[in-house]
């Protein structure tokens, strides 16, 4: 780890001023930043410490949705009852990550921040274009079993690491961002960013800017949802292939879904040829299945990810039958 200085934020505007100078980083919970640090995959020059800020706390709304403070930790926010009860999807997708420890440290915006698990990119003796932009990528001819078969370019292939963000995507939530030149909003499907020629561009936050809230809207599916995620080992494991779903049911007939993917992508993969096939089918089986098969139909296998496919599909029907099975009255 290179040497840093460390400033506290006194305020959100003074933590904007301080994150705009080149070489600075926000520190909230830690838990990716310092860790890439002491592997020098990360090398800020400045750590602003954004901890006393006072953007911990959940609030409802008056439609019913909800409003998360930035530094809301995962934990708070997986245990809290509006969010368990109403948006059951979001708390199991934080429930399925990281470790008690972890999840009591870090916090929403840390999480929607977090960076790839590509082992490429966490040891600097190989090439990897998101970590030194044009140095190649080792992942595309090399041990490929965790990268992503949805939405990669020929210059990275990583997954995105995130449950939580795919869970948010599949809620329709909005990440409010404040900067010097003011505020704006960001829906959370939008938030991250595909590869394409400049992988190491992953979200839509610019420099200085600060995640403040998020909010997640009320909406007729959202209580009908469910996070299924599978992985190498129970707990204290990234995603090999995950699935968000959210159904809104009349009878057994579906009147909208949403249906988002992690652990098979470079983003929150969100399925619209897989929620069109949903809309206006019958709840079952047959229809889970194939909105599978529509869901991963353009994945690109590359040599020992091939099984993330299958995987993946399972992961939704299971998903999909899970959420159809709650009860969204009471
Ligand atoms: Fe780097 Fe992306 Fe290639 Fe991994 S997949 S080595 S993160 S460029």
């Amino acid at each position: 780890m290179l040497p840093f200085d460390y400033a506290k934020a006194q305020n959100e505007s003074d933590a904007m001023q301080r994150g705009r100078a080149p070489g600075a980083a926000f520190v909230a919970g830690g838990t990716t930043l310092i860790d890439l640090m002491k592997l020098n995959v990360m090398l800020p020059e400045t750590l602003v410490d954004i901890n006393g800020l006072p953007l911990d706390r959940i609030e409802g709304l008056p439609d019913g949705g909800l409003r998360v403070g930035a530094m809301v930790r995962n934990s708070d926010l997986a245990h809290h009852e509006r969010v368990v009860k109403s948006f059951p999807v979001l708390s199991e997708a934080i429930l399925a990550g990281a470790s008690v420890q972890l999840r009591n440290m870090a916090t929403t915006g840390g999480n929607l921040m977090q960076r790839t698990r590509c082992y490429y990119f966490r040891d600097t003796a190989y090439a990897c274009n998101k970590r030194q932009p044009g140095s190649g990528c080792a992942a595309i001819e090399g041990f490929n079993r965790i990268h992503a078969v949805l939405g990669g370019s020929e210059h990275c292939i990583a997954t995105h690491p995130s449950d939580m963000a795919v869970a948010l995507v599949a809620l329709d939530a909005v990440v409010h961002i404040k900067g010097t030149d003011g505020e704006r909003k960001i829906a959370a499907r939008d938030f991250h960013l595909l590869p394409g020629d400049t992988p190491h561009i992953e979200t839509s936050v610019q420099p200085g800017e600060l995640i403040t809230y998020i909010t997640i809207p009320a909406s007729r599916f959202a209580r009908r949802s469910a996070y299924v995620k599978l992985r190498d080992r129970a707990s204290y494991e990234f995603a090999l292939a995950s699935a968000a779903a959210a159904l809104e049911l009349q009878g057994n007939q579906i009147r909208s879904a949403r249906l988002v993917l992690g652990g098979v992508a470079t983003k929150p993969w969100r399925s619209l040829e897989a929620e069109q096939l949903l809309t206006s089918a019958s709840a079952g089986e047959e229809t889970f299945r194939a909105a599978a098969e529509a869901a991963m139909k353009p994945a690109k296998p590359y040599r020992y990810n091939a099984f993330k496919i299958e995987l993946a599909k399972r992961a939704i029907v299971r998903a999909l039958a899970t959420a159809s099975a709650v009860r969204a009255e009471g």
